[in-house]
């Protein structure tokens, strides 16, 4: 049935395309053979209560209507997407056909996430011209839809599909600019984490499933770290620096901590204890500052009393509106990065 099943290749009826193929590969089919074939595809699936519970090789799309695929033909399960990855992997780097994406139904055109037939997002397409600071080394941040002259429920839809991902533990594919305007990369990515403040997605990439990303606050607070001198130094500060935002944006919402500017376009992730004095990337050193505030904080016109989160100032004429640190979300950083800060 497994080979049956692998010629047909895409979604299959069982009176229509199974039987009929069954019939002409079949040898000494006997009488019973049509039930002997449903009685397999079923108890292979545990799709449907004939399910013998070991072997989980058919998956019956819509209940009842007997059409069947091969789980590892199925674009919507694990086993499909990492099955089309074998086959985009052959190809090198960069030199991915439009026209092949498509062909494999990763793609189908219009906007930035496709998804597939199940309504789980399959792609999300980067052009690489919106926000090129987005992709670094380890994985993209995906900014959710947000397109005008449409109904919202459609973005609505597609950012739900991009969580289906995570909370099914799928991956995706990322589609990235080729090595000229008429070639495409792609990468296998997963939705590790996602925040509907900064409506962003962080997908990760790579060929198994990450690790879940584990809570800071039941992790112990370094707050410095001797880092690694850097060569290209200009290639990779935006790398890490991503993800950092992204942290950040996430643990604090998108309101400076000192005014009452809220636009993630307009605001910053700063470091409490500087990189340059080997700050860390932990969100707990962070802080959300709008472009001002944070030139304002990297020329020390300000201070924060690590005490009490008070904003202490000599003259205010830099806007500051709030007396404490105010977050969208209540969280604080950590008491040692705001010391070290206000003894230095
Ligand atoms: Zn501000």
């Amino acid at each position: 049935m497994v080979d049956i099943m692998k010629e047909l290749g895409k979604e299959s009826n069982l009176t229509k395309d199974i039987y009929p193929l069954v019939e002409i590969r079949g040898e000494n089919l006997g009488t019973n053979w049509k039930a002997r074939v449903r009685a397999t595809l079923e108890e292979n699936s545990s799709d449907v209560d004939g399910w013998l519970g070991k072997y989980d090789l058919f998956h019956n799309k819509d209940k009842g209507e007997g059409n069947w695929i091969l789980r590892e033909l199925d674009e919507s399960s694990h086993e499909g997407r990492l099955n089309l990855w074998k086959k985009i992997k052959k190809i090198p780097d960069g030199e991915i056909d439009p026209s092949y994406i498509r062909e494999l139904k990763i793609y189908k055109g219009a906007t930035g996430i496709c998804r597939d037939d199940s309504g789980i997002c399959i792609s999300v397409l980067n052009t690489g011209k919106h926000y090129p600071d987005d992709i670094f080394d380890e994985g993209i941040l995906y900014h959710y839809p947000n397109t005008p002259k449409r109904p919202k429920t459609f973005d609505i839809n597609e950012t739900n599909s991009v969580k289906e991902c995570a909370s099914k533990g799928l991956p995706l594919f990322v589609i990235l600019p080729g090595n000229n305007s008429k070639k495409r990369s792609i990468r296998l990515g997963w939705v590790v984490d996602y925040d509907d403040d900064s409506e962003q997605f962080l997908i990760k990439f790579g060929e198994a499933k990450p690790e879940p990303v584990v809570e800071k606050e039941e992790q112990g607070f370094v707050g410095k770290t001797k880092r690694k001198k850097k060569l290209k130094e200009v290639a990779t500060r935006s790398n890490n620096q991503t993800k950092f935002r992204f942290d950040v944006l996430k643990r604090y919402g998108s309101k400076c901590a000192l005014c009452n500017i809220e636009n993630k376009y307009l605001v910053d992730a700063a470091h409490i204890i500087p990189v340059d004095e080997d700050g860390t990337d932990d969100p707990r050193n962070g802080l959300i500052l709008c472009k001002n505030h944070h030139a304002a904080f990297d020329r020390n016109l300000f201070k924060i009393d690590p005490n009490d989160f008070s904003i202490v100032v000599k003259d205010n004429l830099i806007n500051i509106s709030e007396s404490n640190l105010i977050t969208k979300t209540g969280k604080m950083p950590h008491i040692e990065a705001l010391e070290y800060r206000f003894n230095k």
